[in-house]
């Protein structure tokens, strides 16, 4: 007997209502239910359950740490029901599921976003509060879960959010990195990574599952043999085994029924590993050898758009894509006898190339291990894969050698040698007379040492290539994939960036979330679009006014972390000039800090600036010599300015550690939005959304999703200035030395100068010499050319920020008209054009309430 299963907290639009908390359904929920009920009365029993039963604790000496524990287990018994109904539905409907491959999700914390899309959060936070704890502070144990870099990692985690909200049938598939994006300190104005040992006290979102283990194969030789039918197959002898051990993370929809599964894979030793030890008596030795194969997860490599070309990165990027096409082709064949509907049920993209020997994989596993022929095959592998591209920079794009390959997966170089024959075939039929044309699309790069292109096996193998913003998509045809797109135009299309509404204004700005239900209602955390009706609220005082109250509240909760972290006071009436992301070249702090330099040596001539706060997030690579000595600088000009007693206006706050958590901090309290990459560089961007969304107004470059957003909020209510793409590459090209700008700019010239002279480092007054001598050389990121635009577009940013009602209306409309940035339309448009996958709604069902 079951009964359909209303969520409790949930209206059946879907919408989680923002404020008041909400008395969930008590009738149907036995208090004793302690591991599904939302009552009140459940959800405090099974908090306190949690403290003593799970951690062992009675309720007084319970930690800080113990009270988060406990609570997301409570949490996570209220998911697991949904998340086996869920999977048991897509099973037993057999729909199509989309699976995400990525090396890297930066997922942050959860319990936040779990409380929120059980719809508990006030409940809970009541609850609570009768026992005398605060949730906020319980949250605040969390440890957020760094498995990424940056833009990449995180668009894996909103678009994961998102399709469990808008209840699509989907999976994502990774690597559970044992120690994550390392933890950054600050020590003399220098950075320094720490481990970030995120799993030392234990996970409570995470179930392993080692029932489901993959042995991973690497190395050896390969095999022809005649089959009993008298064809021939390929046997693979690896060389050595790893075990894939899975572990699983629920992934909520918001107001929904729906839990899909994040799949993290970590490596173990296979038991077969060097037992050749065991037999020679050596034991001891062997059972330490046993650990080797456990690196493989041990750590995420910390490089944000570059590639490094390591071995064990190699062996990361196969041994997760093995387990996880393992994984794909066991389910399928639970429910299918052939290989015919492949395509029709699996969808398989790939987050960047990063994954993209999963197109070898599958042609091995299909032909190798179930005997498809080569062209059957291959039909179901280009159906199935779809590959988003991230990044248009040479230095980011993976080139393994081949030889490399040869080694580690002698039987996919020889399939990925096939896979080219037959592409350079295709490419000899449609232009016959065109020898370049094969050599520049060839898989393989010719050169003193042989190379793999990952991103052109990603293109071959896959029915859909994308980029992700207008721009970025347009040069990936027209530059990056041009012979590609000649060749299959109808493969390529855009998919614009989102990020998701519930972490990035529902939970992060719950006084904004407040504001806006108070005006047009709570949908906008699932329909974003709807934010559209808050426009003509732009032009009521009261709402401006309720408006500027928020930022500013917010503003003062920053400038306590401020206070707390980096010793300061600052006053929130300055501008809050907000530069969060990577250290890249291409993303231009430099460009940042020379305007701090050029307005600190204004102050200094008694010329009026505005107050101003400038606030820093960045890690740099710890092997990017150039993005560290860009940190040394920005502090070391910190040091300076904000000890001035004379230019009490500027102050800047370098926040160490820059991560999901924090930033979530950040936002909230953002006057304007630092988007000054290089134009042409930056794909897409979504710290510019999260940031506008917020209700900052942007400073920014013709690039990326700059563009988009700017047509969205309207160019009155931007701040653009720089040079566009296309000049980019014409001075690129013409080689235009930095110092010409240096020559024609006195106020650039001075603030060169100046840091050249060592004022901003007298114990070692050549320390900043490599910056300035590449501003003044070959100025790879056109720092230099862009410094007069820039600082006149600060002009006028200060000038509108004199008008506080202009602000915050032009605010209001950055925030009113930014619904199409939510991830759920990023994803929205994926389903329904690269993975074609349908809703699938939860029918939750319940055990009836017995004799009730
Ligand atoms: C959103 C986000 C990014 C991406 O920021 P960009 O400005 O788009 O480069 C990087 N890191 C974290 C922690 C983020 O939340």
């Amino acid at each position: 007997m079951t009964s359909f299963f209303q969520g409790p907290t949930a209206p059946a639009d879907g919408a989680i209502p923002a404020g008041s908390a909400q008395d969930p359904v008590p009738s149907r929920v036995r208090v004793e239910d302690d591991r599904t009920g939302m009552h009140p009365a459940a959800l405090r029993r099974a908090f306190t359950d949690h403290v003593q039963f799970s951690r062992a604790r009675d309720f007084e000496t319970a930690t800080a740490f113990d009270r988060f524990v406990a609570l997301s287990l409570a949490v996570r018994d209220r998911l697991v029901q949904r998340w086996s109904q869920t999977q048991r539905t897509y099973y037993e409907k057999d729909v199509k599921r989309a699976y995400y491959l990525s090396a890297e999700f930066l997922l942050g914390r959860a319990l936040q976003s779990n409380l929120q899309a059980l719809g508990v959060e006030d409940t809970y936070r009541a609850v609570l509060r009768e026992l005398g704890i605060d949730l906020d502070e319980v949250m605040e144990q969390e440890h957020d879960a760094g498995l990424g870099n940056g833009g990449l990692g995180r668009l894996a985690a909103c678009i994961l959010e998102s399709m469990a909200t808008l209840e699509l049938p989907g999976q994502g598939y990774g690597i559970r990195y044992e120690f994550g994006i390392f933890e950054q300190v600050i020590r003399d104005g220098a950075q320094v990574e720490r481990a970030d040992e995120w799993l030392k006290f234990g996970n409570p979102w995470e179930i392993e599952r080692p029932e489901y283990a993959v042995t991973v194969g690497f190395g050896g030789r390969t095999e022809m043999v005649q089959d009993a039918r008298g064809g021939f197959r390929v046997l693979w002898h690896p060389a050595d085994h790893v075990l894939g051990v899975p572990y699983d993370t629920p992934i909520a929809g918001h107001g929904t029924g729906t839990v899909n599964t994040l799949r993290l894979w970590a490596a173990r030793s296979h038991e077969d590993f060097d037992f050749g030890l065991f037999n020679a008596g050596d034991y001891v030795s062997a059972v330490q050898q046993k650990n080797a194969s456990e690196v493989i997860s041990k750590v995420l490599y910390p490089n944000d758009n570059f590639d490094k070309g390591k071995e064990l990165r190699l062996r990361q990027e196969y041994f997760f894509v093995a387990c996880s096409i393992h994984d794909i082709v066991w389910r399928y064949t639970k429910t299918h006898d052939d290989f015919s509907r492949f395509g029709d049920k699996v969808g398989i993209q790939l987050n960047d190339t990063h994954p993209a020997i999963a197109i070898a994989e599958l042609m091995r596993v299909l032909v190798d291990e179930h005997s498809l022929s080569w062209d059957e095959a291959w039909i179901q592998t280009v159906r199935a894969f779809g590959y988003t591209n991230h990044t248009l920079l040479p230095e980011a794009l993976e080139r393994w050698p081949v030889a490399l390959f040869e080694r580690l997966l002698p039987r996919h170089l020889e399939i990925i040698q096939e896979i080219n024959r037959r592409l350079l075939r295709a490419v000899t039929v449609a232009f016959p007379y065109d020898q370049g044309r094969a050599r520049r699309m060839s898989i393989f790069e010719e050169g003193p040492e042989r190379m793999v292109r990952m991103a052109h096996l990603a293109v071959v193998g896959s029915h859909s290539i994308n980029g992700v913003a207008k721009l970025h998509s347009e040069l990936v045809q027209s530059s990056l994939f041009r012979d590609f797109h000649d060749l299959w135009p109808e493969r390529f299309s855009n998919k614009t960036n989102g990020v998701t509404p519930r972490r990035w204004l529902f939970a992060c700005n719950p006084r904004l979330s407040r504001l806006i239900t108070s005006r047009i209602g709570p949908r906008f955390v699932t329909e974003l679009e709807r934010l559209a009706d808050l426009e003509p609220a732009v032009d009521d005082p009261s709402f401006l006014a309720e408006l500027r109250a928020i930022k500013r509240e917010n503003k003062e909760a920053l400038a306590r972390i401020v206070k707390r972290d980096l010793g300061f006071d600052v006053d929130v009436g300055a501008i809050f000039d907000v530069q969060i992301k990577r250290l890249h070249e291409y993303k231009r702090q430099l460009l940042n800090a020379l305007h701090i330099v050029a307005l600190y040596l204004r102050a200094k001539r008694g010329e009026r600036v505005h107050p101003r706060l400038f606030i820093f997030g960045a890690k740099a690579a710890p092997g990017y010599r150039q993005a560290k000595l860009i940190i040394r600088l920005i502090h070391a000009i910190a040091s300076v300015v904000n000890d001035d007693s004379r230019v009490p206006e500027l102050k800047i706050a370098f926040l160490p550690n820059y991560r999901v958590s924090l930033a979530e901090k950040i936002i909230p309290a953002a006057d304007l939005s630092e988007q000054i990459s290089t134009a042409g560089m930056e794909a897409s961007g979504t710290g510019n959304m999260k940031l506008a969304m917020n209700g900052a107004l942007t400073i920014g470059t013709y690039d990326g999703a700059n563009i988009e957003i700017r047509e969205a909020v309207g160019a009155e209510n931007f701040f653009l200035f720089g040079l566009t793409a296309e000049e980019v590459e014409a001075r690129l090209a013409a080689g235009v030395p930095g110092r010409a700008a240096y020559e024609a700019d006195p106020e650039l010239r001075e603030a060169i100068d100046f840091i050249r002279s060592g004022f901003f480092s007298p114990e070692d007054p050549t320390a900043f010499h490599p910056i300035v001598d590449e501003l003044l050389g070959r100025d790879r990121y056109l720092v230099m050319s862009d410094f007069r635009a820039y600082a006149d577009a600060q002009q006028l940013v200060e000038r509108a920020f004199v008008d506080e009602v202009g602000w915050s209306r032009k605010a209001a409309l950055n925030i009113a008209r930014v619904g199409s940035f939510s991830s759920d339309r990023t994803v929205r448009e994926y389903a329904n054009e690269i993975w074609r996958i349908e809703r699938c709604p939860i029918q939750l069902v319940t055990p009836e309430p017995g004799a009730e």
